[in-house]
């Protein structure tokens, strides 16, 4: 074998004869590498001189085909000029080798031969030559041949190689891409709203998963649907914020919050929110601000706003304020859930007995309010006749009380707030007469203004030393000897002038504030009566009133003895004056802080007796010592029969349980001596003297002792 390196080789013939005219080649394609092949070393040493000469810079030789092939099949040839050989069998064995050894497209196979060798030739073609040059030839003809088959190689290989790179490039945005549309995709079905791309044409190009789920569509289905099938605004609107219907595939419809936004090149995005729960919250929120709990009667908000549309629109009729008493006490006997039940019954009831005449609201746990064009009067009557029947499985009719204000619009109040507080105030007061049903009057409210001054008057005058002490004295009637005087508070108001104590005690038991006001009565009887004691005055004993409220407090008789004993006044020489009415119930407080102060040494008074219904029982448990006889039998004693014997039984009864007994109103001498008659033994009123303050008792005392 003779091989003939690039820079070995050296013209080896006369080939090459004009290489002035050969083919300048791109510097590039002269860096291929060309193998020679022939078994002439001459001919292999003049084809590698004419390659060298044109360029070619990288080129071998070789004159043995076997040596040759191993040579082919290990370098990277660009390409191989084959001398066929005059047989051709060397070459065309070179050729099959070639062939089958290459396990990649190798380099192209020009054949040299003569003319003749048309068979080899064409074997030599369908061994994978790839063209001819005909020997002997032409060095120019040959460098062209060499230029066209490496530039036609080198321009497929890039063409090859561009496509390579631009597959890969391809290849690689497309995963890319998909990568991007699966984690765009993932953040959508993310999303708790459902979210649908539209196309231009109305159509679903994308949908997360929560749409899907929301539309009741299959996802591998939902994509080319006509999204107006499932929101049917988005056939006419285009854009914005609305709240639809939105129609699930299987029919069915939900309430859905849906915004829609324009995409430039996509049509439109909707955001879709199903609003079911939403709805279903607002549902409750309404029924719990408008509707009342228990009776499933609108509330007092909507009366109220009901009413005032009505006063507005120039309505005319009639509200009534019902209150129903003793449901607490029905829930303590049977519990709250038969309560509520009553309750609900009568609701019911009230809606039953008041159809298409009145509407029917409930006002708060135990009151309803009704409003229409309607009698009160008659329409209270049939209320209470739809009441009386049984109330809950068990049949139990319902122990409780109904009582009934009514007020007139417009001519009651001008505003339904107005309405309301006069027939609530209109029900107050039949409450307290223990009657049915009232209607508004203007008296009533003069009353309740007037209570509400005599109350805040009560707070100032505590405050503010504004309460009195008068005293009215007792007289013995058998010798017209002062025995003793009762203290009788009084209040005098910058604003409303003297108020009665027969006025505003009850609203001082009401509110509490006698406790206070009965403390201040006694230290200022007690202080007053030592000082009348200790001017040489007779054993004067001093009666002080006691409410039933004061006796009911903790530790009043502690707190009694206690200003009796820092006042410096002995307990002999103090009378309480209690009710008859407490007589008339046991209360196991009021009879331990009565006996404590008995006990201690004061004495206690029946005030009033006679109005009452005193247990005689009672009347020797709690020790009483005297017995004073209610004045309006004392007015009439001398004209009603009746009066004159229940005046006598009681100075009897005093008698035979060995109490005193005082008459009081005493204001006529002939009161005086029929009480006498009777064996009464003291008197008290206006004959003697009226209750007079301190300065005018003090006189009063001077004027009857000088006549003593
Ligand atoms: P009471 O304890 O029965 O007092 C007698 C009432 O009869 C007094 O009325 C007195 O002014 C009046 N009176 C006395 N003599 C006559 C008379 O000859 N004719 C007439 N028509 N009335 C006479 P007053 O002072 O208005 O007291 C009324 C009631 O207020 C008292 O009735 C008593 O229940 C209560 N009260 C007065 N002061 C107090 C007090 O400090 N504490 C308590 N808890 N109640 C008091
Ligand atoms: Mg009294
Ligand atoms: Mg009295």
């Amino acid at each position: 074998m003779t091989v003939f390196p690039r820079r070995d080789s050296s013209p080896a013939s006369g080939v090459m004869t004009e290489r002035e005219t050969a083919p300048v080649l791109p510097g590039r394609l002269t860096d291929a590498r060309i193998l020679v092949v022939d078994v002439d070393p001459g001919s292999v040493a003049t084809l590698l001189h004419t390659l060298g000469g044109a360029g070619y810079r990288a080129c071998d030789g070789d004159t043995d085909p076997g040596a040759a092939l191993t040579l082919a099949l290990e370098v990277d040839y660009a390409l191989i000029l084959l001398d066929i050989g005059r047989t051709g069998l060397a070459g065309l064995r070179f050729l099959r080798g070639y062939r089958d050894g290459r396990a990649t497209e190798g380099a192209p196979v020009v054949v040299l031969s003569t003319l003749a060798d048309r068979d080899i030739r064409l074997a030599a073609l369908e061994l994978g030559a790839r063209d001819f040059i005909i020997r002997p030839c032409d060095r120019v003809e040959l460098l062209h041949r060499v230029h066209d088959t490496l530039t036609t190689r080198l321009l497929l290989r890039d063409q090859l190689r561009r496509a390579d790179r631009l597959d890969r490039e391809v290849s690689a945005r497309t995963a890319e891409l998909e990568s991007r549309r699966h984690f765009l995709q993932g953040i959508m079905d993310s999303a708790g709203e459902g979210i649908l791309v539209i196309d231009r044409a109305g159509r679903l190009t994308e949908c997360n998963r929560a749409g899907t789920a929301m539309l009741g569509l299959d996802s591998d289905k939902a994509l080319g649907r006509r999204a107006g099938t499932f929101l049917p605004e988005l056939e006419s609107r285009f854009a914005g914020s609305w709240e639809t219907m939105a129609r699930r595939a299987d029919g069915d419809s939900f309430p859905a919050d849906i915004t829609v936004t324009a995409a430039p090149d996509h049509g439109s995005i909707v955001i879709m929110r199903d609003a079911t729960e939403r709805k279903v919250a607002e549902q409750s929120f309404w029924r719990l601000a408008n509707m009342d709990e228990v009776t499933r009667l609108p509330n007092r908000r909507v009366a109220l706003d009901r009413l005032a549309a009505c006063i507005r629109d120039g309505g005319e009729g009639h509200i009534v304020f019902l209150r129903l008493s003793g449901l607490d006490r029905h829930a303590d006997l049977f519990g709250d859930h038969s309560a509520e039940h009553a309750l609900f019954q009568v609701a019911e009831r009230l809606g039953e007995c008041t159809e298409r005449v009145a509407s029917v609201y409930a006002w708060d746990s135990q009151c309803f309010l009704l409003v229409g064009e309607i009698e009160p009067e008659p329409l209270f009557e049939g209320i209470l006749t739809a009441l009386q029947g049984p109330f809950d499985d068990d049949e139990r009719a319902l122990a409780m009380e109904l009582t009934a204000g009514s007020a007139r619009f417009p001519g009651d109040g001008l505003s339904a707030t107005d309405l309301v507080r006069r027939a609530r105030l209109a029900e107050s007061c039949a409450r307290a007469a223990e009657t049915g049903h009232l209607p508004f009057t203007a008296a009533m409210e003069t009353a309740r203004v007037r209570r509400h001054a005599v109350e805040d008057q009560i707070r100032h005058a505590l405050r503010d030393c504004g309460l009195d002490v008068y005293y009215q004295p007792k007289v013995s009637l058998a010798d017209g000897g002062v025995v003793g005087m009762e203290a009788l508070v009084r209040m005098h108001s910058p604003t409303l002038g003297p108020v009665s104590p027969m006025e505003f005690i009850p609203i001082c038991e009401e509110s509490g504030a006698i406790v206070p006001v009965g403390l201040f009565v006694l230290r200022r009887a007690c202080r007053d009566t030592v000082h009348w004691r200790r001017n040489g005055r007779v054993p004067l004993t001093v009666a002080v009133n006691l409410s039933p409220r004061q006796l009911d407090t903790p530790g009043f008789a502690d707190e009694a003895l206690a200003i009796l004993e820092e006042e410096g006044l002995p307990p002999q020489a103090l009378e309480l004056e209690v009710t008859e009415t407490l007589l008339m119930e046991e209360r196991q407080r009021v009879d331990a802080e009565l006996m404590r102060l008995r006990d201690a040494g004061v004495s206690i008074a029946i005030d009033d007796f006679g109005t009452g219904h005193s247990s005689l029982a009672r009347l020797t448990r709690l020790r009483a010592d005297t017995l004073k006889i209610d004045r309006s039998f004392i007015k009439n004693l001398l004209r009603s029969h009746e009066d004159e014997s229940i005046a006598r039984s009681i100075i009897d009864l005093a008698r035979i349980l060995d109490l005193k007994v005082v008459a009081e109103g005493v204001e006529t001498k002939a009161h005086a001596a029929r009480l006498l008659d009777f064996r009464c033994h003291m008197g008290q009123g206006y004959l003697y003297a009226p209750p007079l303050p301190r300065p005018g008792f003090q006189d009063w005392l001077d004027a009857a002792m000088a006549r003593v």
